[in-house]
C-alpha cells in the first residue's frame, strides 16, 4: 500500500480546504468522509470577518446578507452590511469536498475509526498508510479524541433550530439576545433563499432554549406545531415544513483553553476538532477555513506544530478576547449599557463598522474617546439617524 504524505480525516469546510491546500503545495493526500453530499446544522452564515479567506461561488450563494441586526428587548440596531452571504452547507461544503478532489487530493469514502502510529507511520482503518494526519472530523470527533481531552460539556453551545418553509421578505440577518436574560447566547434569524433558518445557540444545558425560540415563532409566525416538522399557521390555518436541526458548537468559555497545543510532530487538528470557533457567537465557518489551510501549511514544511505559529498570528487574538468577554458581555447590565450606547450618533458608526468587519484602527481607543459623548446622548435617548426609522 503505498504511504501518502497526509490523511485528512473529516471532508467539512476545515478539511477540504486542509486537503486542497495540501494537493497544491505538491503533498500526496487523501481525505476521508463517509457522508457526503451531507448538509451538517448550521445557520449558513458566512462570517463578514474574513470572508475573504472563504472560497463560496455564486452557486453555492443561498443570498447575500443585506443587514445585520442586534436586538435585546425593544432595542433593535440594525446595519446594513454589503459583504457577507448565506450560504447552504450541503451545496458549499460539496463545493469545497470537491475542489479538493480537483486539486489532486485522494478520495476515500469511509468514516475513520481507528489511527494506529507504527515506525513513524499512521496506518488509517488497518488499511490506509500517510505520514501526517489532520484531524478536521468536527467537534469532539474521532481525532479529538484520539489525540486530545474531549471539548467538555462546560465548553459547548447548544445549537439548534429549524428550516422554516417561509420565504423572507429582506435578507436581514437577525441575532436576537436577552430572551433568556443573563444567560450566555443569542437566538437568530437568518434568511435563505426560500425559507428561514432560525435557531438558539446558548451554552450547553441552559434551560429553556427550545421554548425561548417557540415563543419567538410565535411571536413572528403564530401557529403551532402540529405534528413532527410542521408548523400550522394559525391564521391560514396553512401546514409549512419546519425540519429541525442541531448539534454542539466549541465555546471556550477560558481563554487558557487555547493554550493548550492541537498539533504535534506527526499530528494537528483544525475547525472545531481544534476548537476554533468564536466563543462569542460561535462562528466557525472563517476559522475552519483558514485553519485547514494553515493546518496543511505546516504539514508542507513537513512539521504540523507550525500551526500554532500560524492561527495565532492570523485569528487567535480575537479568540482570546471573545473566551474573557464572554461571561461579561451577555450579563443584562452590559447589554442594557451596550445597546444604549450603541445606538448613540456618537457609537453606531463604530458599531456598524466592527460588524461589517471594516473598522481601521484601535477599536479601544475610540471607543474612550466617544464615550462621555455616548453617554451624554443616551442619557438623553438620542438614536442615530440610520436607526431613527426602527423601533
Ligand atoms: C446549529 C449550528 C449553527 C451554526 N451556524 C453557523 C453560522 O451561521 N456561521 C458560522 O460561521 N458557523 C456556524 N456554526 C459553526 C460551524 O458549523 C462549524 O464551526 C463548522 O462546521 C466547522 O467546520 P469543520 O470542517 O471543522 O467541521 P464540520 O463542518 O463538522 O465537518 C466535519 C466533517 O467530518 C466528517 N467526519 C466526522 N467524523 C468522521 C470520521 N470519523 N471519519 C471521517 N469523516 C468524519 C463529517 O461527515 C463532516 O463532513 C454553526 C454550528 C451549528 C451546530
Amino acid at each position: 500500500m503505498e504511504i501518502v504524505d497526509v490523511a485528512v480525516v473529516g471532508g467539512g469546510p476545515a478539511g477540504s480546504s486542509a486537503a486542497r491546500e495540501a494537493s497544491e503545495r505538491g503533498l500526496s493526500v487523501l481525505l476521508f468522509d463517509h457522508a457526503h453530499p451531507r448538509r451538517k446544522a448550521c445557520g449558513g452564515g458566512l462570517p463578514v470577518k474574513g470572508i475573504e479567506w472563504m472560497d463560496a461561488p455564486d452557486s453555492a450563494i443561498e443570498c447575500e446578507m443585506s443587514s445585520i441586526s442586534f436586538t435585546y428587548n425593544k432595542t433593535k440596531l440594525k446595519i446594513p452590511v454589503n459583504k457577507g452571504k448565506l450560504i447552504r452547507r450541503d451545496d458549499w461544503d460539496f463545493y469545497l469536498y470537491n475542489r479538493a478532489k480537483e486539486a489532486g487530493a485522494g478520495h476515500v469514502v469511509e468514516r475513520v475509526k481507528s489511527l494506529i502510529f507504527t515506525d513513524n507511520i499512521w496506518t488509517i482503518n488497518e488499511k490506509y498508510k500517510a505520514k501526517y494526519i489532520i484531524g478536521a472530523d468536527g467537534v469532539n470527533g474521532f481525532t479529538r479524541r484520539h489525540f486530545m481531552e474531549k471539548i467538555s460539556r462546560d465548553n459547548l453551545f447548544a445549537a439548534a433550530g429549524y428550516y422554516l418553509d417561509i420565504k423572507p421578505t429582506e435578507n436581514e440577518v437577525e441575532f436576537i439576545v436577552g430572551a433568556l436574560p443573563g444567560k450566555e447566547g443569542y437566538l437568530w434569524v437568518f434568511p435563505k433563499s426560500d425559507h428561514y433558518n432560525i435557531g438558539y445557540c446558548y451554552n450547553a444545558g441552559t434551560p429553556g432554549m427550545k421554548d425561548a425560540l417557540h415563543k419567538l415563532m410565535q411571536e413572528r409566525w403564530p401557529g403551532e406545531f402540529v405534528e413532527n416538522s410542521k408548523w400550522k399557521l394559525a391564521e391560514t390555518g396553512e401546514i409549512i415544513d419546519c425540519k429541525q436541526f442541531g448539534s454542539a458548537i466549541p465555546s471556550y468559555n477560558d481563554p487558557k483553553l487555547f493554550d493548550i497545543p492541537v498539533s504535534g510532530e506527526t499530528w494537528v487538528l483544525c475547525g472545531d476538532a481544534a476548537g476554533h470557533v468564536n466563543p462569542i457567537h460561535g462562528e466557525g465557518l472563517n476559522h475552519s477555513v483558514l485553519g485547514g489551510r494553515l493546518a496543511a501549511k505546516a504539514v508542507s514544511k513537513e512539521d504540523p506544530t507550525l500551526f500554532e505559529k500560524y492561527w495565532r498570528s492570523h485569528y487567535s487574538r480575537d479568540m482570546y478576547r471573545a473566551a474573557s468577554t464572554k461571561h461579561k458581555i451577555y450579563r443584562s447590565f452590559f447589554m442594557r449599557i451596550g445597546f444604549a450606547l450603541g445606538r448613540t450618533p456618537a457609537m453606531y458608526g463604530m458599531l456598524a463598522s466592527l460588524t461589517r468587519g471594516d473598522y481601521e484602527g484601535k477599536a479601544t481607543r475610540s471607543f474612550w474617546v466617544k464615550l462621555p459623548l455616548a453617554l451624554l446622548q443616551a442619557t438623553f435617548g438620542m438614536k442615530h439617524k440610520a436607526l431613527k426609522a426602527i423601533t
